[in-house]
Formats: structure tokens, sequence, C-alpha cells
């Protein structure tokens, strides 16, 4: 365990990549570069509002030190520990399906990159959200307000005990200080609290971050990045030390790897029910893992088009059912960018090609996995997944619920819509079309489990540790922020703390596993999100 100024940092990206030599946050265009030095802003009044243990233990630090005003300084961007390098990186993006040009941490800081219990072969980046303007925060104010920090903090966590590769959070330090947003652009400004989240991840390089230099014709500098990434966060793909060059089937392995683990990210998504709600390629992780928890949300009611995004309202580009497809998508501008390290195209191709074949081998697999099965059979589970989606489709079923339930349904079991009934958000209202239809899939899939000889018991256990209980519902996470605007931050504490083991009926919790209620559903921050955060 380690005092906060024990912790180790040793700088990786720093240290080997190309710097911008101007230190004078200006916002401008950085060429030639992939980060610019630049300090946090301090803020009037630090103060925790939240810290997660299990991401302190990540990092080796001692959880006391999280209760104490140093760790609020630090966290909050008033002071730095010895051996901080804190920078902002270069990165572009396609937004939305359009070239951006470049965007880069707007508002995000990177303190550095410390060493975790497993020492230099062990490096966390610890990265303050919302700390201050950078060169990259264009036209905007390079913070964050206690509503979306809250937010990004939980699910960071959530997602991390839910089994589905992310980002992490260590803090969430409120300033003390207002900010003024727009909340859904429409012209009603007014000032919010502010935070700063404390992210942690082994690499912050996103997908962008090549697309920008290739954009420019900075090869030189694509290879860089993309060495410095292999080396440093692929070690297993067993790449020459530098200045040796990295060959071309390294290359190829890496982007094959990143394929699959973005392919198996998405695939947890679908089966949490979680919209990441913007997906462009500045906000795809090149570790495969979730990052920037913006405008997301959590599916109740099982709706494929459904976005949390205001701002995607139109083109439903980032729905829930289109996932999969922008995952294929952003991969292809990747590989684009990446093509001069290759020299040649047909590699990349392949690999991209290969992208929908792995990711329905990831979502059979859990698919398999939420129905009780040890493995997905095409031919025979593929229809009975299509039947049980389009029976989910026909009457407002709430996914987290009915999956869970699912699970209690058994031979012995009269009529399955009273074991299911609390999924449905109208259950009054459910017709005798749609408990017919609910009848005789049970049936199959009761008949399907037999077959496959899974017990009542195993197929029930496998689905418990698949099929979480609590998901960070929207309405749930907008009731911790409501009581946190007005300095009560137990709401947050609670969530978390539920959020830790959501595959656990807890005793007393029933309230953070129920369905959205009436009240949340049209409710700004329980249904409907935008970009301002
Ligand atoms: P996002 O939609 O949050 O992924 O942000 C897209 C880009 O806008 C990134 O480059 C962000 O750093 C930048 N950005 C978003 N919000 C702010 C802000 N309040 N201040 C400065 N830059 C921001
Ligand atoms: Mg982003």
């Amino acid at each position: 365990m380690t005092a906060l100024t024990d912790l180790v940092f040793t700088n990786g990206f720093t240290a080997d990549l190309p710097a911008d030599p101007a230190t004078d946050n200006r916002r401008r265009e950085v060429r030639g570069a992939l980060f610019s030095r630049v300090a946090p802003t301090p803020v009037k009044a630090p103060r925790v509002v939240a810290a997660s243990p299990e991401c302190a233990a990540l990092i080796g630090l001692d959880p006391a030190e999280l209760e104490t005003e140093d760790f609020a300084r630090v966290f909050g961007g008033n002071a730095l520990v010895p051996g901080m390098d804190p920078y902002a990186m270069t990165y572009g993006g396609h937004q939305f399906g359009h070239w951006a040009g470049q965007l880069g941490d707007g508002r995000a800081i990177n303190l550095g990159e410390v060493e975790g219990p497993g020492g230099t072969l062990d490096p966390w980046t610890l990265q303050l959200k919302g700390a201050g303007p950078t060169p990259y925060s264009r036209s905007a104010d390079g913070l964050a307000v206690l509503r979306s920090s809250v937010r990004e903090f939980l699910c960071s966590e959530a997602m991390h005990h839910l089994g589905v590769p992310t980002t992490r959070a260590l803090s969430l330090v409120s300033t003390g200080e207002q900010v003024l947003r727009d909340m859904f652009y429409d012209g009603n400004q007014k000032y919010e609290p502010g935070a700063v989240v404390c992210r942690v991840a082994r690499s912050f390089v996103r997908f962008g971050s090549f697309e920008l230099p290739a954009s420019r014709g900075e090869a030189g500098l694509t290879r860089q990045l993309a060495d410095h990434v292999i080396r440093r966060h692929y070690p297993e793909l067993g790449a020459p030390p530098a200045p040796e060059p990295i060959p071309q089937e390294i290359y190829v392995a890496w982007l094959e790897e990143l394929r699959d683990r973005t392919a198996r990210m998405i695939a947890h998504w679908s089966r949490v029910g979680f919209v990441h709600g913007v997906m462009n390629t500045d906000n795809m992780s090149i570790l495969g893992e979730t990052i920037d928890y913006g405008p997301y949300g959590w599916l109740e009611d099982y709706d494929p088009d459904w976005t949390p995004n205001t701002t995607d309202a139109q083109g439903k580009r980032y729905r829930f059912g289109h996932q999969a497809a922008i995952g294929h998508w952003n991969l292809t501008r990747l590989a684009s960018a990446v093509v001069p390290l290759l020299g040649e195209t047909e590699p990349l191709q392949a690999l991209v090609d290969g992208y929908p074949e792995v990711y329905a081998a990831e979502w059979g697999a859990m698919l398999a996995a939420k129905l009780g099965f040890e493995s997905f059979e095409e031919d025979l589970d593929a229809p009975l997944a299509a039947e049980l989606f389009r029976v989910l489709g026909s009457a407002e079923t709430d996914m987290t619920i009915f999956f869970r339930r699912l699970a209690d349904v058994t031979a012995e079991t009269e009529d399955p819509f009273l074991t299911l009934r609390d999924a449905y958000y109208a259950p009054d209202e459910v017709n005798e079309e749609v408990r017919g239809a609910l009848a005789s899939w049970t049936a199959s899939y009761l008949a399907r489990a037999e077959q496959r000889g899974v017990s009542d018991e195993a197929r029930r256990e496998r689905m418990n540790r698949t099929n979480p209980r609590y998901v960070l519902r929207n309405y749930l996470a907008q009731l911790a922020i409501d009581r946190a605007e007005k300095g009560d931050d137990g709401g947050v504490g609670e969530l978390l703390e539920v959020l830790r083991r959501p595959y656990e009926d807890q005793a007393g919790k029933d309230a953070f596993a129920e369905k959205r209620p009436e009240w949340a559903r049209h409710r700004p921050g329980c249904s409907m999100l935008s970009c301002s955060s």
C-alpha cells in the first residue's frame, strides 16, 4: 500500500513520444507532436464526493489516502505529486460519420503514468477530466459539471464490476466552481456545479489518435505511436525492442487483436443493455475498452432502435442495435489510418472483413450464456434467440428484469408470464397474443435446455452470473445527481455500493433493481441526454 506522495511515475508516453514544443497553453492546431504539456487549472474548493477503493488498489494506493485533503487537492487539480508530468493528447476523429479534424484532449489532462503493484510492467495513466483548458479546448471551457461527472464515475466502475472492458474511475471531486452549460443546446443556459473525475486506464490512446497524423501525412508519428502502443500495451505480441523495426506481421496481429477486443466489448454492451451514445472514432479506445461516458444510457424496455443521445435523435446512428455495425465502420477508419505502417492494404482489408464473423461468435457466446447454455449452436439457438427478441419487442419489456427472471422459469412453472410479469411495463395490457407467444417460446426454450442436458440449477447459476440484477439505470443515476447537486453525496455512494456486486441478489436493495418508474419516462437526464457535459 503506497502513500500518495510515494507513487512512482514512469511516464512512458511523454518519455517515448514527440512533444509539442510550445507550453503556453494557447488553443491551436498542434502538428508534428502527439501531446502538449499543460497543467490542470486550480479550483476554488476541491472536495471528494466519491472514490473507488478497487480502483485505488489497481495502482497500489493506500485507501486511507482517499479521505485526505491532499487527495482532494491533487485530484481536483490544485496540486501535483512529484514525478507527475501533466499533458493533453492530440487526436482527431470521425464524429457522426464525418471527419472532424483535430479534436484532442480538450478537457482531459493526463497527470502521468504510475507504476502499479506489478512495477514497470504494470503502468496506469491517471487522467483528470474537467481540469481546465488545454491547447485542444477549441471554443469550449475545458470543464465538466457534476451531473456528467457523477455519470462517468459511476458508470466506469459499474461496467468494471459487470465484467465489461472499461476505463476506470478513481475519484469524483467537486470543485466549488460554477460552470455555465446549455444542457439541451436550446438557448437555456444555466450555472451548474463543477467537478473533476480522475480516470484510470493503461492508455487513453484512441482510434482518432492515429487518424489525425494520417490525415496530415505525418506517417512518422503514426508509426511512433503504433510502436509505443504495441511495445507498451501489447507485450504478448513479442515486438522487438526499439530501435529495431516492428515487422509487418506484428502490426497485423495487433490490429487483429484490437478487432477482436472491440467486437467483444460491444457484445458485452449488448449483453448488459448499454448504449454508448457517441461512438465517434475519437471515443474508441486503442485497447478495446469502453471510454468516454457521455450521453450513454441503459436499455430499459427492449428496443434495438433506442438511443439516449438527443444529438443523435434524427439519424440514430448510435442506437443500441447498430453498435456492432458502428464498431466495424470505426475499425475501417483506423485501418485506413495505419496503411502507411504496412505499405499495402490487403492484410488490413482482410482483417477488417473478418469483423462480422468475430462479432457474431462473441455475441453468440454471450447470448448462449444469457440463456444458461454453455455454447451457441447456430442452427438451433439462432432461431430460438430471434424469436425471443421478437417476443421482447412485442410488448414493452424490461430486458434486465426479463433475463434475470427467466432463470426462474422451469418446467414446473404453470404460467411463465406470471414469473416474468415484473418485466412488463404495462402487465395488465399484455394481450393474449403476446402471452401466447411468450408461453410457446418458453416451452421451446425449456425443451432446448433439456435436449442439451442443462439442469435447471446449472442454467440458473450461469444465467445469474451473466444477466445482472443491478445496472446503472438512467433514472437511478439521475436521482443520485439530484441529491449530489443539493450537496448530499449519499446517493452516489449508495449506488456505487450496490453496483459493486451486480450479479448478487442483495438484501434490502430491491429498489435498485426496479424498472423505470413512469415519472422518469420523459424526464431529461433519465431518458434524454445530450453531449453537453
Ligand atoms: P466528446 O463528445 O465528449 O467525446 O468530445 C469531443 C471533443 O470535444 C473532445 O476533443 C473533447 O475534449 C472536446 N470537449 C468536449 N467538451 C469540452 C469542454 N467542455 N471543453 C473543452 N473541450 C471539450
Ligand atoms: Mg470524447
